[in-house]
């Protein structure tokens, strides 16, 4: 199939890249000419796990194409997907202005039949605003044009992305249209070698769907971390009742680890919202309102416990940081609690280490560009040297078993705050350490 996808960005180039893989002609478009540019040079413009080398096969097997011309990606594509970013707006809800602004774009420059797929996540009804923003353009331009427009949200996760593309455990798509349908699961079919798992519904559902599961996540993050909570101020081990908890059945190991808070481009965004869309529609949403207030104050958690240790004035203390990543696996820094952690340290006078494997540019030139007593540090060990502490905050691969004798030595106090609980195996109350953790 010949496929436009609209938006370049962690879903829009996973996506196009995995179609491509798949064998159908892709055209990527995005509005940033330096990311296209970087794109057409087989420079890839974010981290994510295997997306090179798949990107540059693609494009040398001419698959994979990449443009800024939105009207010349659409010209010969039977679907188009809106992939661009919906981030939080100034009163919590959703910025649509990407969205309708690539819906306009269509409009004025399609030609043929199409069916329009909005892969962002989107606020319930933004399918019908879709289709009434290229309608009044086709409506100016005097065209009457055939097009559906599908709500197919994703469900990928940074980090592994490209697995979870190509072997996803659900594809969901809403749809009033016959033809839709059709066309979607030939499009997706290549994806389920065992068994079909395409799962149909009318379009509110859809767009419901996703909010709903990235609310029900952060759900059980938030609720494991008030657990958490609870178990440090009554000597329990969060540790523990997570094992013992997960083992049903019913509730499960995943998303039940207590740690510094959710973050990302999806988890605070998605509950707000939500939160947001249920206030609209004359519904107070406090489960979901006491989640996002739950992870806040969780952001800060070991902050607090750095201040009961080293006290509320911080000035003359560096901390070593490992990890500014929202999670392992990728660069992505957005709503990391790295960055409340660090802005929280500056405010009372301490400076900073910092290593990351991926996202230290990121942070340097976004979301970290005014911190001023922060360190850029080339290794985890570096990060050591001068420095009173050491904080894990992002539990990438390498910081999971240090040589902590080395750790020992470099640090002016043995002290370490572990943000994700990576450490609590290690004993490391009994090996000379003064060991932190959530939840214990
Ligand atoms: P992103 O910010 O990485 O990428 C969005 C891209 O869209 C940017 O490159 C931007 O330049 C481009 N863009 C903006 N306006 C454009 C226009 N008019 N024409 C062409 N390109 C334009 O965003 P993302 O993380 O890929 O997220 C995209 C959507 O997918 C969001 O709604 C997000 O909530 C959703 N989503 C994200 C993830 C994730 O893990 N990142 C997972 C599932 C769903």
């Amino acid at each position: 199939m010949n496929i436009a996808v609209i938006g370049s960005g962690y879903v829009g180039l996973v996506s196009g890249t995995c179609f491509a893989e798949m064998g159908n002609k892709v055209t990527c478009v995005d509005i940033d000419q330096n990311k296209i540019q970087k794109l057409e040079q087989g420079i890839i413009p974010i981290f994510e796990p295997g997306l090179e080398q798949m990107v540059l096969k693609n494009v040398k097997n001419n698959n994979l194409f990449f443009t800024t011309q939105l009207g010349e990606a659409i010209s010969d594509a039977e679907i188009v997907f809106i992939a661009v970013g919906t981030p939080m707006g100034d009163d919590g809800s959703a910025d649509l202005q990407y969205v309708l602004a690539v819906a306009k774009s269509i409009g004025e420059t399609m030609g043929k039949r199409l069916i329009v797929v909005d892969k962002s996540t989107v606020p319930i009804g933004t399918a019908d605003k879709v289709k009434a923003t290229i309608q009044s353009e086709l409506d100016k331009r005097g065209e009457n044009i055939e097009f559906h427009v599908v709500s197919n949200p994703e469900f990928l996760k940074e980090g592994a992305a490209i697995d979870d593309f190509m072997k996803p455990d659900r594809v969901v798509i809403g749809s009033d249209s016959d033809y839709a349908f059709d066309k979607m699961k030939q499009l997706y079919s290549p994806f389920f070698r065992t068994h079909d798992r395409f799962i149909t519904m009318d379009i509110r559902s859809a767009e419901m769907t996703k909010y709903a599961a990235n609310t029900m996540l952060a759900t059980k993050i938030s609720f494991m971390n008030e657990i958490a909570n609870i178990c440090e101020r009554v000597g329990a081990d969060a540790n523990k009742v997570r094992i013992g908890i997960g083992s049903d059945k019913r509730i499960g190991y995943s998303f039940i680890y207590p740690g510094a808070g959710y973050g990302g481009s999806c988890f605070p965004k998605d509950v707000k919202a939500l939160k947001k869309i249920a206030e609209e529609n004359g519904y107070k949403a406090n489960l979901i309102e006491s989640v996002e207030n739950v992870n806040d104050a969780q952001k800060l958690v070991i902050a607090n416990k750095i201040v009961k240790r080293f006290g509320e004035d911080l000035t003359g203390f560096t901390f070593g940081l490992w990890g500014l990543a929202f999670k392992p696996g990728t660069d992505d820094m957005r709503e990391a609690p790295a960055i409340y952690i660090v802005k929280e340290l500056e405010k009372r006078g301490a400076k900073v280490n910092a290593y990351d494997p991926k996202a230290i540019e990121e942070s340097k030139e976004f979301y970290l560009k005014d911190a001023k007593n922060i360190k850029y540090c080339n290794s985890k060990y570096e990060v050591l040297q001068g420095a009173d502490a050491l904080i894990l905050l992002t539990e990438w691969k390498e910081f999971r078993s240090p040589d902590f004798e080395e750790i020992k030595t470099q640090l002016k106090l043995p002290i370490i705050f572990d943000g994700r609980n990576q450490y609590n195996a290690f004993n490391l109350g009994d090996n000379g350490f003064e060991y932190f953790q959530i939840g214990k």
